[in-house]
C-alpha cells in the first residue's frame, strides 16, 4: 500500500505560521555554531537588527529596542517605561488587546481615564480631544491594528490629536508593523508595542518597542517600574553593544534574515500589497460562500486577516476541525476563535506567512465544504 502523503498545513492564525526560507535556514543550522551573547560576537546582530527594524518601518527618529518574549511583553515594557507613576493614561479600547492595554496599565497601579467602547466601535475623536483639551490626562494609549475584530483604528488621527495638546500616544502596533503602511516620522506617536513575529515573519521569541528619541531622553529621568523590562536601561546597554540578560542570538539571527527578505521584497510597501492580493481573493470568495464579513461604520479592514460571522447552523469548532483534517487538494487549515466577547458570534480567518496565493484559492474550496 502507499501511504498517503502528509497534508501540508496552513496557518491561518496570525500567531505562528510558515516563515522565510531564510528565517528557517538559521534554525537548522544555527546549532553547528552556536554564538555566546556578549563579546563582540552580539554587537554586530543587535546592531543590525535594531537598525533594520527602524530603516524598514522609516522611523529614524525612533529607537528599536529588542527584548525576549512577544508582543505582550513589549505592551507590559512600553506601559511600564514611558510613563511616570503618576501620569494619567486615556486607554481607548474597542477590542481584546485595548482591554489588555487597560489590565496592564490597572496592574501598574497607573491613573487610567478609561474609554470603553463595544468591539469595533469607531473611537470618537470629538470626545477624545475634548479630554485632551481640558487636560484631564497627560498620555493616551490605544491599539493600531484590531486584531480582534480585524479593523484598523484612525491612528493618524489620535496622533494629530496627540501633537496638539502635547500627549504622549502610547501604540499597540503589534499586529501592523512591518505590514500596515503607518508613517511615524511626525505622527505624533511616541512609543509603539511591536513584535517580531507577526508582520516581520519571525519567531515569537524576540519582540521589539520603538521609543521616539525625545521620549527616551525624558524616559532617563522615570523611576523603573517593570523590573527586567526597563526600556530605557536596555536601550543603553544595546546601544552598547550588549544587552542587560541572556538575550538568544539564534532569535537576533532570524529577525535579522527576516527584515533582510522584507527588503528584498519591497519593504513594507511590498508586504502590505502582498497582504492586500490575498484580501482580493478571500473576501469576495467568502461572500460567494455567503459568508458576512464582520464590519463597524467607518472601521477600515485590516490587511493580515477578516472576522466573519459564523453561518447559522454552523459551529466554530465543527468548521475549525474538518478544516484542520479534511485534506483538500494536499493541504489542511487551521483557523481562529474570535476573541472573548465576539467568540460565540464571529470566528477569524487570518492569511499571515509565507504562502502562494494558491493555498488561499484551495482554502476557500475547503471552506466551501464547511460552511
Ligand atoms: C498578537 C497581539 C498582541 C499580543 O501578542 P502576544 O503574541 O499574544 O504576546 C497584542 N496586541 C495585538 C494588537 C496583537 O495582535
Amino acid at each position: 500500500m502507499i501511504a498517503a502523503e502528509t497534508p501540508r498545513v496552513v496557518s491561518l492564525t496570525p500567531a505562528v505560521f510558515h516563515l522565510p526560507d531564510a528565517v528557517n535556514q538559521v534554525s537548522r543550522t544555527y546549532g553547528e555554531s552556536p554564538i555566546v551573547p556578549r563579546g563582540p560576537r552580539l554587537r554586530p546582530l543587535l546592531d543590525r537588527a535594531r537598525h533594520g527594524i527602524v530603516e524598514a518601518l522609516g522611523a529614524p527618529s525612533y529607537e528599536a529596542i529588542l527584548l525576549t518574549g512577544s508582543g505582550s511583553t513589549s505592551m507590559a515594557a512600553v506601559l511600564g517605561s514611558c510613563l511616570r507613576r503618576d501620569e494619567r493614561l486615556l486607554v481607548v479600547r474597542n477590542g481584546a488587546y485595548g482591554d489588555r492595554i487597560f489590565e496592564y496599565a490597572a496592574t501598574l497601579g497607573q491613573p487610567v481615564v478609561d474609554m470603553c467602547l463595544p468591539y469595533g466601535e469607531r473611537p470618537d475623536l470629538e470626545k477624545i480631544e475634548a479630554i485632551l483639551a481640558a487636560d484631564e490626562v497627560d498620555a493616551v494609549a490605544m491599539v493600531y491594528g484590531g486584531t480582534s475584530t480585524c479593523t484598523l483604528n484612525p491612528l493618524p488621527e489620535v496622533g494629530a490629536l496627540a501633537r496638539k495638546y502635547g500627549k504622549k500616544l502610547l501604540v499597540d502596533g503589534i499586529s501592523a508593523l512591518f505590514v500596515e503602511p503607518l508613517a511615524l516620522e511626525g505622527s505624533g506617536i511616541a512609543a509603539v508595542m511591536g513584535s517580531c513575529n507577526k508582520g516581520l515573519h519571525s519567531h515569537p521569541n524576540l519582540t521589539v518597542a520603538l521609543v521616539r528619541k525625545d521620549l527616551l531622553a525624558e524616559m532617563e529621568r522615570i523611576p523603573a517600574r517593570v523590573p527586567s523590562l526597563e526600556l530605557h536601561k536596555t536601550w543603553r546597554a544595546q546601544q552598547g553593544g550588549a544587552h542587560p540578560y541572556t538575550i538568544d542570538p539564534m532569535s537576533l539571527c532570524q529577525v535579522i534574515a527576516a527584515l533582510e527578505h522584507l527588503a528584498a521584497t519591497g519593504g513594507v510597501a511590498g508586504r502590505h500589497a502582498v497582504y492586500q492580493a490575498r484580501c482580493a481573493i478571500l473576501r469576495p470568495g467568502y461572500e460567494r460562500l455567503g459568508l458576512t464579513i464582520a464590519r463597524w461604520e467607518n472601521m477600515p479592514l485590516q490587511s493580515i486577516g477578516t472576522a466573519l460571522h459564523i453561518p447559522a447552523g454552523r459551529t466554530y469548532d465543527e468548521m475549525a476541525s474538518r478544516l484542520a483534517s479534511e485534506p483538500v487538494d494536499g493541504h489542511v487549515f487551521e483557523i481562529y476563535a474570535a476573541q472573548g466577547k465576539l467568540s460565540d458570534r464571529l470566528f477569524r480567518i487570518f492569511h499571515m506567512g509565507e504562502y502562494p496565493l494558491e493555498a488561499y484559492e484551495i482554502f476557500l474550496k475547503a471552506l466551501a465544504r464547511v460552511v
